[in-house]
C-alpha cells in the first residue's frame, strides 16, 4: 500500500484554537487534518455538565459562522453543538480518538505517530504542524495526604450527586466559587477553603453572590487557610494568619485549584519554554516556535499562565499561522 500523501498542514488538538486554525488554512486552499485523542473538543467536554460560558455568544465565534442562542451567553452544551455545526459546515476533516504519541522532524516535513482507540498505529506526514493542545490535561493537586482517597475529586461535572453531602471545596477562583454557588444551592452543606483573604480576581458577578451567600451562613469559608491533610471523615485546614489547625468534619473533597498543560509534548517535539512561565518561546507575529515550520495555537501559549490566553482572545491564531506558512 503506499503511503499517504504528506498534508501541508496536521494540527493536534480539537478545541477552538485547533479548529480556527484549520478552518483558516482549509479557507486558504491547504490540506489540513486535525487529530484529538478524545472526542471532538475534549477539554470543553470535560467542563461542569450544566456551565454557561463567561464570554458573549459573539465572542466566541470561529470563522465568522453565527453562534445563535436564546441567551447572551451559550451554555457548554450550546457551544459544543456550535462547534459541531462549524467542523460540518466547513468541511474541516477530524479524526477523533486518534493521539500524537510523538513527532519527527525530517527534511521539509513532520511525521506524526499517531495511536488510535483501539491501539492501532499509524504515520502521517504534513509540511507543518500546529500544537493546539490546550491547557487542561492535569488537575493541579493539593500535594496532602489523604488526596488520593475516593472521595477526593479534582472535576465537578454535576451537582445532583452532592445533594446532603457535607463538602469542602479548595480553591478561590472563578470556578471553585461558581461551583461553591452551585452546590450550595443544590443542597449540599459547602465549606469553601482559600489560600488568599478574599475574592479580588473572581468575575464581577460571582465575587458578591459568593461574599454575600458566607456572610449570611449560607456556606462557611476558611480563609486564607489551606488543607493541609485529608482524612476519611474530616479534613484538616491550617488557618494562615493564626497557624491554628481546624479538623473539620466532610463526607467530599473538591480540588479546583487549576489545571497544569502537559508540558512534555513540547519537550519531546524541541520547542523550547521559558523556565519561567512554561510559555514556549516562539514569534508572536506567526506563533512559529523555535523549530521551523512547528506552530502552536490556543491556551498552551500561555504556558503555566492560567486564564492569559482563551478563546476570545486566541480565535485568531489560525490567520496568523496560515499568513507565514503562505508566506513559506
Ligand atoms: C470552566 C471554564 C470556563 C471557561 N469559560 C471561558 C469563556 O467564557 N470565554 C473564553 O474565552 N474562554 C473560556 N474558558 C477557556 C477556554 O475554554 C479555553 O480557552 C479553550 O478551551 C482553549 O482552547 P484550545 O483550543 O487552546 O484548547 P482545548 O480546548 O483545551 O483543546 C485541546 C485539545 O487537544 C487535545 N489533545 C491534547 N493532547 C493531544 C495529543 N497528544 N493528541 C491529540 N489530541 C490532543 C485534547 O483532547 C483537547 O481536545 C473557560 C475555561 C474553563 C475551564
Amino acid at each position: 500500500m503506499s503511503e499517504p500523501a504528506p498534508l501541508d498542514l496536521a494540527i493536534i488538538g480539537s478545541g477552538p484554537a485547533g479548529l480556527c486554525t484549520a478552518d483558516a488554512a482549509l479557507r486558504a486552499g491547504l490540506s489540513v487534518r486535525v487529530y484529538d485523542r478524545g472526542c471532538l473538543a475534549e477539554s470543553i467536554h470535560r467542563f461542569p455538565t450544566f456551565m454557561r460560558f463567561h464570554s458573549t455568544k459573539e465572542n466566541l465565534e470561529l470563522g465568522g459562522v453565527p453562534l445563535v442562542g436564546p441567551e447572551d451567553k451559550p451554555t457548554r452544551q450550546e457551544y459544543l453543538e456550535y462547534l459541531r455545526r462549524f467542523v460540518t459546515l466547513r468541511g474541516l476533516d477530524v479524526r477523533l480518538y486518534t493521539e500524537v504519541t510523538r513527532l519527527e522532524r525530517g527534511p521539509g516535513e513532520f511525521t506524526l505517530h499517531l495511536r488510535g482507540r483501539g491501539g492501532d498505529e499509524h504515520v502521517q506526514r504534513a509540511r507543518f504542524v500546529t500544537i493546539a493542545t490546550g491547557g487542561y490535561d492535569s488537575p493541579q493537586r493539593l500535594g496532602v495526604p489523604g488526596e488520593d482517597l475516593p472521595k477526593v475529586r479534582h472535576h465537578f461535572d454535576e451537582p445532583h450527586p452532592y445533594f446532603r453531602q457535607r463538602v469542602m471545596i479548595a480553591g478561590g477562583k472563578n470556578s471553585a466559587v461558581e461551583t461553591a454557588l452551585i452546590l450550595a444551592r443544590a443542597g449540599a452543606h459547602v465549606t469553601i477553603c482559600h489560600r488568599g483573604p478574599g475574592f479580588a480576581g473572581v468575575k464581577y458577578w460571582l465575587r458578591p453572590d459568593i461574599e454575600n451567600r458566607i456572610r449570611e451562613g449560607r456556606i462557611a469559608a476558611l480563609m486564607p487557610a489551606e488543607v493541609v491533610a485529608i482524612e476519611p471523615l474530616h479534613v484538616q485546614v491550617r488557618l494562615r494568619e493564626t497557624g491554628e489547625t481546624r479538623r473539620v468534619e466532610n463526607d467530599v473533597v473538591l480540588a479546583l485549584i487549576g489545571f497544569e498543560p502537559d508540558l512534555s509534548f513540547l519537550a519531546r517535539c524541541g520547542v523550547a519554554v521559558d523556565p519561567a512561565t512554561k510559555q514556549p518561546v516562539l514569534d508572536p507575529q506567526t506563533l512559529e516556535t523555535n523549530v521551523p515550520g512547528l506552530f502552536c495555537a490556543g491556551v498552551i501559549l500561555g504556558g503555566s499562565l492560567s486564564g492569559m490566553v482563551f478563546i476570545e482572545n486566541a480565535r485568531h491564531h489560525g490567520e496568523q499561522i496560515v499568513a507565514k506558512i503562505r508566506g513559506s
